[in-house]
């Protein structure tokens, strides 16, 4: 833990000695490194449905309807019956957002480390990454989005629910921190259960530091487009969910820092209908607006050519 917190700061360093020459380069330096997605990490076209998948059936959470796997899958995972916006993938939302064959994941990786010697908890991560493709809780990368390129990441609630540990925190922060040097905007889909409560203290660190990544960023100009996503809890929505210019949230998101029954057995009251879901957080005016999975896209390419400078 010491080691990477130490990497970091000399890191840090490095950058601010820069010449404006070597900043340049190292902006193209980034851009080319972007790694090619390939393989089982792929965010590639989805592959045809297994006959064993062809005829399986998902029971949606919100009207208990049986769907048919491959037409959840065509729908984004939106339930054809009810509307109900269920988990998807972080593959699958890169894929229903960019362009096809634009996106490529940032080489950015940090070591595991396991500061309290949680019992099995590398295990546990080693098995995540190769169910999930993902190398952690949260899927960094550049693409484009009906032609403008955009730092794009997606936290991953197939990786232990996307808590927030050291790794998602570095991520996060160093995303910010390619995106102000390539002065791209930065699109950011929040889907977290909170803190990584297996690396402790450490977890809520990362709070602070992503929160002071996404100040800098904001300190130069750029743009930072949130989408709070089912569900957006604890430590991420305590920080850089909530910290964007402008605020984009899924139907029917759970978005709050404690859960709702935590909170009645605090303070001894019943809450109101719709707590803490999106729609009233929309109506108290801490999303700017409610998108459908459908049309998520459309309505972030809008925002993007709104603020594209070059077109100014
Ligand atoms: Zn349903």
């Amino acid at each position: 833990m010491i080691s990477i917190f130490g990497k970091r700061r000399e890191k840090e360093t490095e950058a601010k000695d820069l010449s404006p020459e070597a900043a340049g380069k190292e902006v193209a330096d980034i851009l080319d490194e972007l790694e090619e997605v390939g393989e089982a990490q792929d965010v590639e076209p989805e592959e045809e449905p297994t006959e064993e998948e062809k005829g399986a059936v998902m029971t949606c959470s919100g009207c208990k309807a049986e769907i048919p796997v491959p037409i959840m899958r065509q729908n984004l995972y939106v339930c054809p019956k009810c509307g109900k916006h269920l988990p998807v993938s972080a593959q699958r939302r890169v894929r229903s957002l960019t362009d096809p064959g634009t996106f490529r994941k940032l080489k950015y990786r940090v070591p595991f480390v396991n500061p309290l010697d949680y019992p099995e908890y590398e295990e546990k991560i080693s098995k995540l990454q190769a169910k999930t493709g993902l190398d952690e809780g949260v899927l960094a990368g550049i693409g484009e989005i009906d032609g403008r390129r955009a730092l794009i990441c997606v936290m991953g609630s197939e990786f232990l629910m996307g808590s927030m540990g050291i790794a998602v925190g570095e991520k996060i922060t160093n995303a910010f921190e390619v995106a102000d040097k390539c002065k791209l905007p930065i699109i950011v889909f929040t889907a977290s259960g909170g803190a990584r409560m297996q690396e402790g203290i450490l977890s809520l660190m990362q709070m602070a530091k992503t929160s002071a990544a996404v100040e800098k960023f904001s300190e130069h100009g750029g743009l930072y487009i949130s989408c709070l996503t089912h569900p957006t809890t604890g430590g991420v929505s305590a920080s850089f969910a909530m910290l964007a210019d402008i605020t984009l949230a899924e139907p029917g998101a759970l978005i709050g820092f404690a859960g709702p029954r935590v909170i009645e057995q605090t303070i001894g009251q019943t809450l109101p209908e719709g707590f803490q879901r999106a729609e009233y957080l929309e109506q108290h005016g801490y999303v700017d607006q409610i998108v459908e999975r459908s049309e998520m896209k459309q309505v972030i390419s809008q925002i993007l050519k709104l603020h594209d400078r070059k077109r100014r």
